[in-house]
């Protein structure tokens, strides 16, 4: 079980990638030399009509372009800020006070006093600002995009989706207001019928007492799980909420579903005018000498956290995984940056997994919570029968993992659902 919490937010150098997995062109705002504040526009990014800027995380100079390998093991273009360590921030639009109107397209005035009377449209203004979209939950999650009819917010308090990392309590019982302000700031921004958070059934009280003091008159309910007993319990609580099987995308079912630390971040910007700077990041895996719960500079180099934890192991072989054990994305670098999406890295000994042939026992299909049939695509894609992939709804899975989870052969089930996919895709 981890327990040790650390802070790196002094990189020398942060690296701000251009494009990601689904936005593939960018508009460049600065050019080498360039000096930039926290929060100001460095580029924006497309995904069709839907433009997302990108914000610089630390104040300094623009010092150069570089492609690198990003999370999803694309190679994409990073613009390199030098950090000056002030810290400085550009001012930002906040709701302490009242609405004011942007003067140009990095510069707002900044407020004091809070204003409980916040529209879903200044909600929603503040967000796509700074640029708040994409801080997930590993596997199962949502953008937060209000570009759908969202009747229901779900919130992950389950920090990174693993039952063996222990959660900073401290963080938790200090923030909780803070978190209960952003759930509802996201509610007001959705126009949401219901809000609902996930605890695990066995936190420490003080944690459970302490949400549940902050959501008090808020109208979100907690539900709590035995996140140790069985994966997948967050798709349980969702398909319970909706009452039909869901959807791939789960906006497609009105709900937005994203983490506490999402909440933390939606609050800091609306209430405080900050961008989104930091991530809470587990760093596990016996390949590492010391494991840990980063708060990080977003831009970091995930090499840079290797170091500050003393370095690598003596071993030859090493597997480095960006998400949970079940879903994440295999990398063969640590020469990648820390993201608004990445809440989790494990780096272990490589070890050869005796795949065994399929038994045909069905305990995959059995346990999909899509409700498809894992083994028969996976059949499928090794026989390349486009049709038969098409016709098992292929499109439906939400790369829960839980088929791969399941398998007594140690086949990984996910990953054939995964090819599938992308062959019809
Ligand atoms: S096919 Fe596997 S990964 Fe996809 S939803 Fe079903 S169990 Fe989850
Ligand atoms: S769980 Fe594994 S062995 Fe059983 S049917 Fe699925 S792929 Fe085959």
């Amino acid at each position: 079980m981890i327990t040790e919490y650390r802070e790196y937010l002094k990189p020398k150098k942060v690296y701000i990638p251009l494009t990601d997995i689904d936005s593939k062109i960018a508009n460049v705002h600065v050019e080498e030399g360039d000096k930039i504040l926290i929060g100001q526009i460095v580029a924006e990014k497309f995904n069709g009509k839907i433009k997302t800027p990108i914000l610089s995380t630390v104040s300094g100079t623009v010092v150069g372009f570089i492609d690198k390998v990003d999370r999803y093991g694309k190679t994409v273009d990073h613009i390199i800020i030098e950090n000056d360590l002030l810290d400085e921030t550009v001012e930002l639009l906040s709701f302490k006070d009242k609405f004011a109107v942007p003067q140009d397209r990095n510069f707002v005035h900044n407020v004091t006093t809070y204003s409980d009377n916040i529209s879903t449209a200044q909600v929603r203004r503040v967000l796509k600002r700074l640029g708040i979209q994409k801080i997930t939950v590993d596997g199962l999650h949502t953008d937060i995009i209000f570009n759908a009819t969202i009747k229901h917010i779900v919130i992950n308090a389950i920090f990174p989706n693993e039952p063996f990392i222990s959660q900073d309590c401290e963080e938790l019982i200090s923030n909780a207001e803070a978190f209960a302000d952003g759930i509802s700031l996201l509610g007001i921004g959705s126009d949401a019928e219901s809000m609902t958070v996930i605890v695990d059934k066995y936190m420490p009280a003080e944690v459970l007492e302490s949400l549940g003091k902050a959501i008090v008159d808020k109208n979100i309910e907690l539900v709590s799980v035995n996140v140790k007993k069985i994966k997948g319990w967050d798709y349980k609580v969702i398909q319970k909420l909706v009452n039909h099987k869901l959807s791939n995308n789960l906006l497609d079912d009105g709900v937005l579903y994203t983490s506490i630390h999402a909440a933390l971040m939606v609050h800091n910007a609306i209430r405080q005018g900050i961008p989104v700077t930091n991530r809470h990041v587990a760093i596990t895996g016996d390949a590492l000498k010391v494991n840990a719960v980063y708060n990080v500079r977003v831009g970091t180099l995930f090499s840079e956290l290797v170091e500050d934890l003393e370095g690598y192991q003596e071993i030859d072989k090493m597997n480095l995984n960006v998400g949970s054990f079940l879903t994440g994305i295999q990398l063969n670098t640590d020469d990648f940056v820390i993201t608004q999406s990445v809440d989790a890295v494990n780096v272990s000994e490589y070890r050869e997994i005796e795949e065994d042939v399929c038994i045909k026992c069905g305990d995959c299909n059995d346990i999909c919570p899509a409700g498809i049939l894992p083994q028969n695509i996976m059949d499928a894609e090794l026989r390349s029968v486009n049709s038969r992939i098409v016709d098992l709804d292929t499109h439906l899975c939400v790369e829960c993992g839980l088929c791969t989870y399941a398998c007594p052969s140690k086949i990984n089930v996910l990953e054939w659902v995964r090819r599938a996919k992308r062959r019809v895709g």
